[in-house]
């Protein structure tokens, strides 16, 4: 089979060395990304407050597996069995999407064009732009309160004391937490000298955020109001939801395309199991079974469904400070939770272990592993059955 990997992120990579592995040379298998390095998302916050991460080459990461790497940009899919870069064409019998997300900068105004995010470039110029602003006092203003907004938020408090952080949110922080989670969270926000404000932002302005009832003043802004999927997923024609993620099927194919397979950030299964969400978490596990799945259908096997149940969700405070919050087997968090020095430690493990388990992959090691729901699981014929886009 000629199969085509759209996207060097954890998803993509992984799913190209695992199913490398499983094929041994029998199939084709190539690995398209417009970046020649995996870009380690999950530690941006951390390069937006000056840190240097490192590199991790897609060469070097897939180097000895077999599977062909090439680096451009898809400015084009066909579902029929084209990508495009371009004016160059590249067939694919089986397509793997793995092509991520991006901070979604469009659907407030102002946005583009006077705020900075947690994306690879964007982070660059904010680590860039701060020491100056902290120099003098300046005000940074993150806007988001997910994760990405508290991580942003601590991080880059830490790293600059001198700077005035606020934490602009239209809901609650840590919505996800147990009552402790947030007590923790709160009071490492007080500790770092974040002020927490709420409100709805209309648009942004240079050096202004309008809200319905104030405007609030600010030197940078970082805005994390959540991910998209590049437009180019649209485009194609295949089904998608609203944030343009792949709608897919149990086993991760497309609704109404079995040869085209949708994991991480990129793909929504329409029928989700409990707590699914933009994650590495998941974006990992979707690829090893995507690997496997292909590599059935090479033996002639049918695909098994995606089983996955979250475990935990582990965020860092800065770099001293983090919380790791477990979760049952109902997605409803623990009332016992780490935090503190012990959080932290168990978050940077955390992030080591995502680059790790590529690494390892590479070597013909799997340690990759995820929580299931127990339930007993048939392979799937076909989508027949299965809901309409
Ligand atoms: C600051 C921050 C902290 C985070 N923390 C966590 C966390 O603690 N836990 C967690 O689970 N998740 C976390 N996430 C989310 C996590 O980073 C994403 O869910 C994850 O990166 C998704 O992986 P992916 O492989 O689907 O996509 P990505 O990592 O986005 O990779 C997509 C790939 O597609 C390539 N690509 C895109 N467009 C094209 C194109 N047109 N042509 C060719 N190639 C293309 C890109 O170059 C890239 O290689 C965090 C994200 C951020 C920003």
């Amino acid at each position: 089979m000629r199969i085509v990997i759209l996207g060097g992120g954890y998803a993509g990579v992984i799913c190209a060395l695992r199913l490398a592995r499983r094929t041994r040379g029998q199939d084709s298998i190539t690995l398209v990304s417009a970046s020649p390095s995996l870009v380690d998302r999950i530690r941006l916050h951390q390069q937006a407050a000056g840190q240097d991460l490192g590199k991790h080459g897609l060469a070097e990461l897939l180097a000895g597996s077999g599977v062909t790497l090439k680096i451009g940009r898809v400015t084009r899919i066909d579902p029929r069995g084209s990508l495009y870069l371009g004016d160059e064409r590249l067939a694919f019998e089986q397509l793997v999407v793995a092509i991520g997300s991006r901070v979604d900068v469009d659907s407030v105004p102002g946005v583009r064009e006077h705020a900075f995010t947690l994306d690879a470039a964007s982070a660059g110029e904010l680590a860039a732009r701060l020491p100056s602003i902290a120099a003098r006092g300046g005000r940074l203003l993150v806007i988001g309160g997910g994760l990405t907004g508290i991580e942003g938020a601590t991080e880059l408090a830490e790293a600059h004391p001198g700077l005035q952080v606020t934490l602009l949110s239209s809901g609650e922080l840590g919505e996800n937490l147990s009552e402790a989670g947030r007590t923790h969270l709160y009071e490492a926000l007080r500790r770092l000298g974040v002020t927490v404000q709420k409100g709805q932002v209309r648009r942004i302005q240079a050096g202004s955020v309008e809200l319905a009832d104030r405007s609030l003043p600010f030197d940078a802004c970082l805005w994390a109001g959540g991910f998209v999927v590049p437009e180019l997923v649209r485009q194609s024609g295949l089904p998608v939801n609203s944030r343009g993620q792949l709608l897919v099927d149990p086993c991760l194919r497309v609704i109404g395309h079995e040869n085209i397979h949708g994991i991480g950030d990129a793909a929504a299964l329409v029928e989700p199991p409990s707590h699914m969400l933009m994650g590495c978490k998941t974006a990992i596990p979707m690829g090893v079974q995507v690997a496997e799945n292909l590599a059935r259908l090479s033996r002639g096997e049918d695909p098994l469904p995606f089983d996955y149940v979250d475990t935990a969700f582990c965020i860092s405070l800065g770099r001293r400070d983090g919380l790791l919050q477990p979760y049952r087997l109902d997605g409803s968090p623990t009332p016992w939770l780490l935090r503190g020095r012990m959080g932290a430690w168990l978050k940077e493990q955390v992030c080591r272990f995502v680059v790790t388990s590529l690494r390892f992959e590479r070597m013909g090691l799997n340690i990759v592993a995820w929580r299931k729901t127990g339930r007993k699981l048939s392979p799937v014929a076909s989508q027949q059955g299965t809901l309409a886009a």
